[in-house]
């Protein structure tokens, strides 16, 4: 299938993208917390475009002396930024949301391109950054605790929210950027400085970003190891996991690595933020809206390629329907536009790489063993325009929730598809039958049914939507989910006091000492 790039009236190459976001040396020398080390003695990795397979650029992987660098920075830029007011730490965030909307379409762009999420998606993606900003603005003048009356007379007590420190952010491929920004835009107002470790994978927009938030840190004069970042591989990650100068650290990505990183802090009883992998289903009743749930279910499961953490991964659908939405997504799988994610008539991109890719078919041949029956899809594509080799068709499955590879995430798009019979409490307990306990849907039209859904004996994941499909959550709620997932939540919502440390003070303006609980200790003098 031939793809052309249309659609791009700013640049037509990658690097007029690169040079609009003032990426002109892709392997910057350390300064003052920008970005890591010197040129010399470095492994470099070369970054491919899973688009083409083009080489984009090699950058220069990060040391263990680079981090100190990077963390001592860090340490020195947070004695300042912690005394800055919190509405003027806002303020900086506000200039940084507003250096976005100015790059949105390149940074866009770039995100799509390393990534591979076809552009709208990589659109979507700064524009989530924007809105966090002006989320964090708001939030920059409530960073509020609360109040209670003491039992003591004349006494006061209340609670206050402190910086932290350090925030160390440890970041997925699949949303390079957007995850970063929910996390620092709130560290920072919070008063934290933050190190952040992109994803190997997609260094670029990290660089990116570095370069748009050093223009507002440039003009207001402060220093630029507020946000620093540090671009290394899992061994950056452990440093910083281990690392007691860090108090808190968010990481995202799978399930694997979130048990190491969790392990770690909690070793050295740090606070961590997990957010992990998802294994999302969506419960379609007797009662459903198919032409609704038709729409959510495909973009759910093969938007992003099926590489987002709540991408849809399994139908629970009703058995007396189930015929008929099988057939009218089989329908529908055959002629997604599958191709280059720059072109405007695409909707399914490329995996990000060739171990992704055999992720994807390995998953198809275990679940046949297993017992299931692939419908439609699993081909890797070839020919023109598919040259990266990381194109592939999307596939759905019937299938049963028990087989051990149902019960995994392949980050692939894969759409298992389960039968239910009975009423909705039997779909909501194949629902909650998984490990992980990310994101969750019901289309339903019918009262009881999506109350039940919603009630405590219902989903058991951090998001439950209704008549709504997995993925795509705003900004102003929190963000996370329960079991595997790990816990975490970011973003909206009250996620920010995990970047704060509390403390209750109590203010005694009597001339007298009464003890809490009544105590009497009399020392005789
Ligand atoms: P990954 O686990 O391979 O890597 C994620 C990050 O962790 C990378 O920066 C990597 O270098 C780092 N890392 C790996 N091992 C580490 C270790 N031992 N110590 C410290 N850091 C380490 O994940 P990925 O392939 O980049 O992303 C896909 C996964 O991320 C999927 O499971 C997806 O569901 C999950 N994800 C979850 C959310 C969420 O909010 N719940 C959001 C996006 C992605």
């Amino acid at each position: 299938m031939k793809q052309t790039i249309d659609q791009l009236p700013l640049t037509k190459t990658i690097e007029d993208v690169l040079q609009q976001l003032g990426i002109k040396d892709l392997n910057p020398t350390y300064s003052t917390g920008l970005v890591w080390g010197g040129k010399e003695n470095r492994n470099t990795k070369a970054i491919h475009s899973p688009a083409d397979g083009n080489k984009i650029a090699s950058v220069n992987m990060a040391t263990p002396e680079d981090y100190e660098q990077v963390i001592s920075t860090a340490q020195e830029a947070f004695k300042s930024w912690r005394k800055t007011p919190a509405p003027k730490r806002g303020e900086v965030v506000r200039q940084i949301g507003d250096k976005l909307r100015e790059y949105k379409e390149p940074l866009g762009k770039l995100v799509s391109y390393e990534m591979g999420k076809i552009l709208q998606e990589g659109l979507g993606e700064v524009q989530e950054m924007i809105d966090i900003c002006d989320f964090a603005v708001g939030l920059s003048r409530q960073l509020h605790g609360y109040t209670m009356h003491s039992e003591r007379p004349q006494h006061r007590m209340y609670e206050q929210y402190h910086p932290l420190g350090i925030v160390g952010v440890i970041s997925a491929f699949n949303f390079p950027v957007a995850v970063w920004s929910w996390n620092t835009m709130l560290a920072a107002v919070c008063g934290d400085v933050v190190v952040w470790k992109p994803s190997e994978k997609t260094p670029l927009t990290a660089l990116a970003c570095q370069h748009i938030i050093r223009e507002v840190l440039v003009n207001n004069e402060l220093p630029e190891g507020i946000f620093n970042l540090i671009i290394g591989d899992a061994e950056i990650g452990s440093l910083m996991s281990h690392d007691g100068r860090v108090p808190l650290v968010s990481a995202t990505g799978s399930t694997r690595m979130g048990k190491k990183v969790g392990e770690a802090v909690g070793a050295r009883l740090g606070k961590s933020l997990l957010e992990l992998g998802g294994n999302n289903a969506i419960i379609l009743t007797e009662n459903a809206d198919l032409e609704m749930a038709l729409r959510a279910i495909v973009f759910g499961a093969v938007g992003t390629c099926g590489q987002r953490c709540t991408s849809t991964r399994r139908l629970i659908i009703h058995e007396n329907i189930y015929e008929q939405v099988k057939e009218r997504l089989l329908k529908v799988y055959p002629n997604l536009p599958i191709g280059h994610p720059l072109s405007s008539t695409t909707l399914v991109g490329p995996l990000i790489d060739k171990e992704a890719v055999k992720a994807f078919q390995q998953a198809l041949e275990r679940v046949q063993a297993e017992g299931g029956t692939l419908l439609t899809g699993g081909e890797v594509l070839e020919g023109e325009g598919f040259e990266s080799g990381n194109y592939v068709k999307p596939a759905i499955v019937e299938a049963k929730n028990e087989y051990e590879t149902v019960q995994e995430e392949t980050f692939a798009p894969i759409l298992y598809l389960i039968k239910y019979s009975g009423d909705v409490e039997n779909a909501i307990e194949l629902q909650n039958g998984v490990r992980q306990g990310l994101s969750s849907a019901i289309f339903s039209s019918n009262l009881l049914e999506t109350e039940a859904f919603l009630s405590h004996w219902g989903s058991d994941c951090g998001i439950a939507n209704v008549n709504i499909g997995t993925s795509g959550a705003e900004i102003g709620g929190a963000f996370g989910g329960e079991k595997d997932t790990g816990g975490g939540r970011e973003s909206g919502s009250d996620a920010w006091r995990v970047y704060m440390r509390r403390q209750t003070n109590t203010i005694n303006y009597s001339r007298e000492l009464p003890l809490a609980q009544g105590i009497r200790f009399d020392i005789m003098d």
